[in-house]
C-alpha cells in the first residue's frame, strides 16, 4: 500500500500513459516501441537502461510470440523486474548482526533526505526492541548536529557529538566507544557530504572508515549513500562520485513519492550495480520502506 501511495505521481504520469499507449496500439509493432522507449526515457530509466531493456523487451515479444498490445503489460512488468535484478537476486536486506555493534554509515550531500532517513530508521530499530546510537559526523554543515539531536530525541536515540568544526573521524571513535560501554545494538553515522572538493570528502571519509573498522572489524557494516529521486540524472552522477571515493554497499533513494519519474530505480540498479536497499516514499515516519524490485514495479501498474 505504502509502494502504492508513494508511487502515486509515476504511476499517473509514467503507467498511465503506457496504459494509453497499450489501448491505443492494439499492435505490437515498431512504432509502438518507439513510444514505449520514450515513455522510459521520460521516467528517467536512463539511456542504457532503456536501451537494454527494449532488446530484451523485443527478444521477448518475438520469443512468446506477442502480436497484440494486449498481452504485454506483464511482459514489461517483467522485463522491468528483471533489468532492476541484473541476472542475480537483489538482496536489500541490510546486513546487521545478530550479536554485537552494527555500524551503519550514512553518506550523501546535502538536502536529500539524509538526516530523516536515519531518524526513520532509528525508530524502525527501536520499535524492534533494539538500541539505536546516533553519531553526530556532520561537523561541517551549520545545524546538522542540532538536526540529528532533534531527531535522537524524538525517537529516543541517544546521540554522540561534538562541536562544529570538529574531526569526524573523533566523533566516529567516540561514537564507538560510547556505543560499546552502552551495549548497543545499531550506531548510525552521519557523515557531512561536500562534492565540491573530492578530495577532502575522500579524505575525510576514508578516515572515518578507517577509524570505524580499527574500532570494530567487518565494521561499518552497511555504507549507504542518500540519494533524492526527484533530481533525476543528477542523482546518478552524485552516485558515481561517491563510488569512486567509498565502498557503497547500498542506496537510499528518498523522495520516489516527490517524482513522476521513478524509472531512476532502474537506472540506479542497472548503471551502477549497487542494490537500492531504502527507499523513501513520502515524510511521514512510515514512509521509509526496504526496496523490494517486484513490490515497486508491479505498484506501478497495479
Ligand atoms: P539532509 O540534508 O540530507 O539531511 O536532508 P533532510 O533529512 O534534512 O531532508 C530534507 C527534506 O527532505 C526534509 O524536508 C525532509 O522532510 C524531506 N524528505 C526526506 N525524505 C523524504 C521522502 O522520502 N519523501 C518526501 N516527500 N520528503 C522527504
Amino acid at each position: 500500500e505504502k509502494y502504492k501511495e508513494g508511487l502515486e505521481k509515476t504511476r499517473t504520469s509514467f503507467t498511465s500513459k503506457v496504459n494509453d499507449l497499450i489501448a491505443r496500439y492494439r499492435k505490437v509493432d515498431e512504432d509502438f516501441f518507439e513510444e514505449l522507449e520514450d515513455l522510459l526515457l521520460q521516467a528517467d530509466v536512463g539511456f542504457e537502461t532503456v536501451m537494454d531493456l527494449m532488446d530484451d523487451l523485443r527478444f521477448e515479444v518475438q520469443r512468446k510470440n506477442v502480436k497484440d498490445t494486449e498481452g504485454i503489460q506483464s511482459v514489461i512488468s517483467q522485463k522491468l523486474v528483471d533489468i532492476y535484478r541484473g541476472g542475480e537476486e537483489a538482496d536489500s536486506s541490510l546486513n546487521i548482526q545478530e550479536d554485537g555493534l552494527t555500524v551503519l554509515l550514512f553518506v550523501g550531500v546535502n538536502g536529500v533526505g539524509k538526516t530523516t532517513t536515519i531518524g526513520k530508521l532509528a525508530r524502525r530499530f527501536i520499535e524492534e526492541g533494539k538500541t539505536v546510537m546516533l553519531a553526530a559526523g556532520d561537523t561541517f554543515r551549520a545545524g546538522a548536529i542540532d538536526q540529528l539531536q532533534v531527531w535522537g530525541d524524538r525517537v529516543g536515540a541517544e546521540v554522540i557529538r561534538q562541536a562544529e568544526g570538529s574531526d569526524p573521524a573523533a566523533v566516529m571513535y567516540d561514537a564507538i566507544r560510547a556505543a560499546k560501554n552502552r551495549k548497543a545494538d545499531i550506531l548510525i553515522c552521519d557523515t557531512a557530504g561536500r562534492l565540491q572538493n573530492k578530495v577532502n570528502l575522500m579524505n575525510e571519509l576514508q578516515k572515518v572508515h578507517r577509524v570505524i573498522s580499527r574500532e570494530i572489524p567487518g565494521a561499518p557494516h552497511e555504507t549507504l549513500l542518500a540519494l533524492d529521486a526527484t533530481t533525476g540524472q543528477n542523482a546518478l552522477i552524485q552516485a558515481e562520485t561517491f563510488k569512486e571515493v567509498t565502498d557503497v554497499t547500498g542506496i537510499v533513494l528518498t523522495k520516489l513519492d516527490g517524482t513522476a519519474k521513478g524509472g531512476i530505480v532502474l537506472a540506479i540498479r542497472n548503471k551502477l550495480g549497487i542494490p537500492v536497499k531504502l527507499v523513501g516514499l513520502g515524510e511521514g515516519m512510515d514512509d521509509l520502506q526496504p526496496f523490494d524490485a517486484e513490490r515497486y514495479v508491479y505498484g506501478l501498474f497495479a
